[in-house]
């Protein structure tokens, strides 16, 4: 009797684990579910903020972007490297 319950509710996880997992899958396929689309929308906000590293060209989002300020104007880096090339440039 208990062993039959545990198959059970083995099998329950189970399915549900593979239900969870198509999910996943369909959504990663797709990018159609909710989380995704909530993502979508954050890094389409996430494109206004992206600055050019001048140094080698890399876009960088701001908020993980190294900064230094020139001329009275903000650059912004992809790494500590490229902002010492910048400063030595100038
Ligand atoms: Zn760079």
């Amino acid at each position: 009797m208990f062993l039959s319950v545990l198959a059970f509710l083995l099998r329950l996880f189970f399915i549900l684990f593979l239900i969870q997992l198509v999910r996943r899958i369909w959504i990663a396929i797709t990018g159609a579910g909710p989380a995704a689309r909530r993502e979508n929308a954050r890094s389409r906000t996430k494109v206004g903020q992206m600055f050019r590293d001048p140094i080698c060209g890399t876009y960088i989002a701001q908020d993980l972007a190294l900064t230094t300020q020139s001329g009275g104007q903000q650059y912004f880096f992809c790494s500590d490297q490229c902002r010492r090339e910048f400063l030595k440039k100038k």
